[in-house]
């Protein structure tokens, strides 16, 4: 398995992950997961970032790694954040990017057990962040076409951030 992370320009990026299944093959991947996480040292990751296109997402808010397969969004507070992102796919590329402040997430544990998290602030941004690479979606769709050159501007002729 790869572990490398693939670059925004990936075409596996952009595509729509398929639901996972507890067992030996998904606790493999989300091993891979982990460890890439750590190194990298992200917040969070999600599988079709190492090439596996499948439901899962790691997160890890500096207390523990949390793991959630097939995570789905239930419910969206109307208020939303607006805080700075990055994403591993795209280093050194940091964004204002608006989402909703509250979230309530379904998902399963990887031992298959299911369940429900609130989330808020940084968590509920990281979890929409994550579940949108699931869906073929990167933070630079959410902001202005504008703001989306400038940061690709700086990205590919500066490189010094
Ligand atoms: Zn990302």
């Amino acid at each position: 398995m790869n572990r490398k992370i693939l670059r925004y320009y990936h075409p596996s990026l952009r595509k729509k992950a398929q639901k996972t299944e507890t067992g030996e093959k998904t606790d493999k991947i989300i091993e891979t997961m982990k460890k890439t996480l750590c190194e990298e040292g992200g917040v969070g990751l999600a599988a079709p970032q190492i090439g596996v296109l499948e439901r899962i997402i790691v997160i890890d808010l500096g207390q523990q790694v949390d793991v959630f397969l097939n995570p789905e969004i239930i419910e969206r507070s109307e208020e939303t954040i607006q805080s700075k992102e990055g994403c591993l796919s795209l280093k050194g590329v940091w964004l204002d990017v608006t989402r909703s402040k509250k979230i309530r997430v379904k998902a399963l544990t990887r031992e298959g057990e299911e369940i429900e998290v609130e989330a808020e602030g940084l968590l509920a941004v990281v979890f929409q962040h994550e579940i949108d690479h699931l869906n073929g979606k990167l933070f630079i769709d959410r902001v202005s076409f504008l703001t989306k050159a400038r940061a690709f501007l700086s990205y590919f002729f500066k490189r010094n951030d």
